[in-house]
């Protein structure tokens, strides 16, 4: 919930004027479950707004974007949103059995990014680097299910 108040914070600072939709819509894309595409925001919302519509998820989520509280995470064919850290750039892993996706610290990409500077001439720009594979979760419930486990 840091990266909540941190985000409505700045909103506040910036002059938006915070209305509980909006903070609602905020607290969703900071809470636990992050990327999320709009669809999936709007579902959430419309559990304390029955007469919210997605067009205003998908403005609002607009607007943060604009202000730089929100980014928009290209995750396969879909956008993802997450509350923007500046302090932590990551990449992410995207499993391709649950469609979920992880953060993936810089670090890892650091050595790969500077091998292909020094061996290759070449500067990566692994802004939107997605790597896609098979999630701990999911490779568990295949081997599970390839040993007549539960
Ligand atoms: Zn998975
Ligand atoms: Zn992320």
């Amino acid at each position: 919930m840091l990266e909540y108040t941190k985000a409505l914070e700045t909103l506040r600072a910036m002059g938006l004027r915070l209305t509980p939709q909006r903070m609602l819509i905020l607290s969703i894309v900071a809470s636990g479950n992050s990327h999320m595409d709009v669809d999936q925001v709007f579902q959430r919302a419309k559990e304390s707004y029955p007469y919210i519509d997605i067009t205003t998820v998908y403005r609002t989520l607009q607007l943060f974007k604009k202000l730089g509280v929100v980014s928009e995470v290209a995750i396969g064919n879909r956008l993802h949103f997450e509350v923007a850290n500046p302090e932590s750039p990551h990449q992410h892993m995207v499993c391709l059995v649950c469609s979920e996706a992880y953060d993936l610290p810089p670090q890892y990409l650091e050595e790969f990014r500077h091998s292909l500077v020094q061996e290759l001439a070449f500067e990566p720009d692994l802004k939107n680097f997605t790597v896609t594979g098979v999630c701990s979760q999911c490779a568990r419930d295949k081997s599970n299910s390839e040993t007549g486990g539960f």
